[in-house]
């Protein structure tokens, strides 16, 4: 395209003012605010001059046209004008999901959140004696009571958990830590660094496969000032493999007058082998150990807020009480509210499994699952052959969050198998609906796992599926 042509395109672009008279813009004008619709014609106007100013130039000449143009921008605007923090739907399987917000909170977690959120309320004041009181309390003695742990204490996560406790415990000098421990969490929490930012001097003990009390026993010295044990959360090493069990640990501190600090990761109340599930060490069972020390999160297996949680020795939570850095990492007023309702929950194991939407899906029946995966697809009834195939299938989901690395839970997944329509392209399409619907991807078909659907979401599933088959 020659350079006088591409002057005649330009010479066509619609100009803002007649744009912001065109009765389609005039209407938006009232639900958008003026300063965003005009950033949605810029970004329209810059996007046509782009493609004029571009190699091959702009190939459809029409798209210049003043009707074209204001449907454009009022596609923009409505895309700008949408809340970049959306809800969608987990089709994945994947219970504790970090990208998709790990944990759900529970109904009766919701419940409490307006009169917190829109009024004010007792967060740092003692109503008994009218001063001021701490954040904390609201936490402390539930988390006593369900674990027995001598104090408690919460921060914004459980990497922060792990940083205030080794920067309050071993700033300046020695953490002993298995080779075999050097975990990276996906999002850059990673053991080596962590411990570096904390100021604390990392000696790395035993081998990737093996360590033993005597390669901790070896490592002891003037500066050692802690031992510390991390959860193998998202990795598994089998084979011929010895790690050190918390207990030795626990006695081999004693001896030397050395603390022990387990970071659990996700850390759980409830004993998942009483379900057929794997076993997994409980907080209680950690603490029980008499451990001095222990940190996990408050949004994984627990199913509350993202939170940290550490548990332990009344001295050394004191400690990380006054450290300055814990002002730095607090937990704001509406995660209090949500980690202490839901620790409520835990009080009664059966309302816990049944109420906490993480547990409740993880220990979902596959009986259940096989329903839902039929209601599902009766929901949806009959497709248009020619765009993809539609089946009830059998598979396995996950649990996520780097928790339970090795269990699959077999579950009912709903399958779309290309036809008109590649797995991309549905799976494309299934993500871009209002409200997204987040599927996967497994050898060329597109899956669905009912396992994390909620009920409620049912019938927009369904819709969107009946949807792509009318594409
Ligand atoms: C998940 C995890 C963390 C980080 O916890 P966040 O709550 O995501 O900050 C730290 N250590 C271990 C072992 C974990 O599994």
């Amino acid at each position: 395209m020659g350079g006088k042509d591409k002057t005649e395109l330009f010479k066509k672009i619609p100009a803002v003012d007649r744009l912001l008279g065109s009765p389609s813009i005039l209407e938006a004008s009232n639900k958008y605010p003026r300063p965003l619709l005009l950033r949605a014609i810029h970004h329209v106007l810059d996007k046509l001059r782009q493609q004029i100013k571009a190699g091959d130039g702009l190939q459809d000449p029409s798209l210049l046209e003043m009707e074209h143009v204001s449907e454009e921008v009022l596609t923009t605007l409505e895309t700008m004008g949408r809340p970049s923090l959306r809800p969608l739907i987990n089709a994945t399987g994947i219970v504790i999901h970090t990208n998709l917000g790990r944990s759900m909170l529970a109904e009766r977690v919701l419940e409490r959140f307006g009169p917190i959120a829109g009024g004010y309320s007792n967060l740092e004041y003692d109503l008994d004696r009218g001063e001021r009181g701490s954040r904390y309390v609201h936490v402390e003695s539930i988390l006593k009571e369900i674990t027995s742990a001598e104090a408690a204490m919460v921060v914004n996560n459980n990497a922060a958990a792990v940083l205030v406790a080794l920067d309050t415990l071993a700033k300046g000098r020695e953490v002993v830590v298995s080779r075999g421990q050097l975990v990276e969490i996906g999002g850059s929490f990673r053991i080596p660094e962590v411990m570096r930012k904390s100021g604390a001097k990392m000696v790395e003990v035993g081998t990737t496969n093996k360590t033993h009390l005597r390669d901790y026993e070896a490592a002891v010295g003037p500066e050692t000032a802690l031992f510390l044990k991390v959860h193998k959360s998202n990795y598994h090493v089998i084979g011929f493999t010895e790690d050190v069990d918390a207990a030795d640990m626990v006695s081999l501190g004693r001896k030397h007058g050395i603390p022990v600090m387990e970071d659990l990761g996700s850390g759980c109340f409830v004993d998942f082998s009483k379900f057929g599930l794997v076993k997994e060490p409980t907080v209680q069972e950690v603490l029980a150990k008499d451990v001095d020390l222990v940190t996990f999160s408050g949004d994984k297996l627990l199913g509350g807020p993202q939170s940290g949680i550490i548990l332990g020795k009344k001295h050394l939570v004191e400690g990380i009480r006054k450290n300055q850095l814990t002002r730095a990492l607090r937990i704001d007023k509406l995660t209090l509210l949500a980690l202490e309702e839901t620790l409520r929950m835990y009080r009664d194991e059966e309302t816990a499994t049944r109420e906490i939407p993480t547990l409740s899906m993880i220990l979902m029946p596959r009986q259940s699952l096989k329903a839902k995966a039929r209601r599902l697809a009766r929901m949806i009834g009959k497709v248009e052959p020619r765009n993809f195939g539609l089946t009830v299938t059998e598979g396995e989901s996950k649990v996520g969050g780097g928790a339970l690395p090795l269990l699959v839970l077999p579950t009912s997944l709903l399958c779309l198998t290309p036809g008109n329509l590649s797995a991309h392209s549905l799976e494309e399409r299934l993500r871009a609906h209002d409200p997204p619907i987040i599927a996967r991807i497994e050898k060329d078909r597109v899956l669905l796992d009912v396992r994390t659907l909620q009920d409620k979401e049912l019938k927009t599933v369904a819709q969107a599926v009946r949807a792509l088959a009318q594409a």
